[in-house]
């Protein structure tokens, strides 16, 4: 079973999961094409997945778990976390761990095995967005569960080990650390200025423009000023919302075109680069008063955003060791690179 330990030096968790080590590694650590079984996630190997959680079929196929879908969700088979057990929080010393509360899931993008994101069209995105904001949804009607984390990974070198195109979902019992610092600076932002850090930070971003790649629909892509790896996007709504699951239909469609837009300049850069985004949303409403936040206060605070980093190295020795990122680009550059590549392939 799956336990999630507690850092003491770092205050952060660890997930001990030994039930990750049997799933298959299908790829090589470079271009994962060659399949050497059956891929679980192609359509017609329905069986081969636990059932599915939710799938998006428009009237076609025969039902759960048989072919006609276009957008597929099920629980991971090697899953990092389960819900099947109860919260267990365990302390000895200075020692604490929660044994395995948490949900992993798989959002399969297409039926084919070599859909890339960045190739499907627009509504076809609008429906895996629709998968996260719906999985998000029901992960957060758990009370236990105190953020979600949707993401994916692109290829081998950024941690994919299935060729076929999917993302992920995995929500733990407490706030990862990483969302957990952006949470209370903007908290701290908000208490001293009485504005949302990250709406302050696009407007000045417009205003200078060096390094914004896209604006359309309500949304923005820009290369972030302290970007941690080359050609770094940051995507997120121009009016302040701070929770992902807030977002319409047609918000979706917005994004869905903005996010591959940017995809397709990505491939068009670096040639089809292995790449890792996330979403950085609100917690479950429900965490909120164990971490003693106001939800009002969280409200004027957070503003959801999602983060693409192409991965063409990884993290070494000195980013292990001092959590800096040494960047070899210029985020400038790369915005002015990206913005081009729009223009000449509109031409
Ligand atoms: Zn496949
Ligand atoms: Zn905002």
């Amino acid at each position: 079973m799956p336990e999630i330990r507690h850092d003491p030096l770092l205050d952060r968790w660890v997930i001990i999961a030994p039930e990750r080590a049997k799933r298959p590694q299908e790829m090589p650590p470079a271009e994962p094409t060659a399949q050497a079984q059956p891929c679980p996630f192609c359509e017609g190997n329905e069986k081969e997945t636990p059932p599915e959680l939710w799938a998006r079929r428009d009237g076609r196929g025969a039902g759960p778990d048989s072919p006609g879908w276009t957008v597929r969700v099920v629980p991971n088979r090697f899953p990092a976390l389960t819900t099947s057990s109860p919260v267990r929080h365990e302390h000895t010393g200075l020692l604490k761990s929660i044994q395995g509360v948490g949900a992993h899931e798989v959002i399969i993008e297409s039926p084919g095995h070599e859909d890339g994101l960045a190739d499907l069209p627009p509504s076809h995105l609008q429906s895996v967005l629709e998968a996260y904001r719906l999985r998000l949804r029901a992960a957060y009607q758990d009370s236990r569960l105190a953020y979600a984390l949707v993401f994916k990974n692109h290829k081998g070198p950024a941690g994919a080990s299935l060729y076929h195109p999917h993302s992920q979902l995995i929500a733990t019992p407490v706030i990862p650390q990483n969302v957990r610092l952006k949470l209370e600076t903007a908290l701290k932002h908000n208490a001293r200025t009485g504005t949302c850090l990250l709406c302050s930070l696009l407007h000045q971003e417009r205003t200078s423009g060096t390094r914004v790649i896209l604006e359309a629909d309500g949304f923005i892509a820009l290369a972030p000023f302290a970007s941690r790896f080359p050609y770094e996007v940051m995507i997120a709504p121009v009016r302040h919302m701070p929770d992902f699951t807030d977002m319409r239909n047609e918000d979706l469609l917005g994004l869905a075109g903005m996010l591959k837009d940017i995809l397709q300049r990505l491939k068009m850069a670096l040639d089809d680069p292995p790449y890792n985004y996330f979403l950085s949303t609100a917690p479950n409403p429900a965490a909120l008063e164990q971490e003693e936040w106001d939800a009002a206060h969280l409200k004027s605070a957070g503003h959801w955003h999602l983060e693409i980093l192409p991965r063409q190295r990884p993290p070494a020795g000195f980013e292990w060791g001092s959590g800096f990122h040494i960047n070899p680009g210029i985020p400038e550059d790369a915005a002015q690179h990206l913005r081009e590549i729009g223009t000449k392939r509109g031409e």
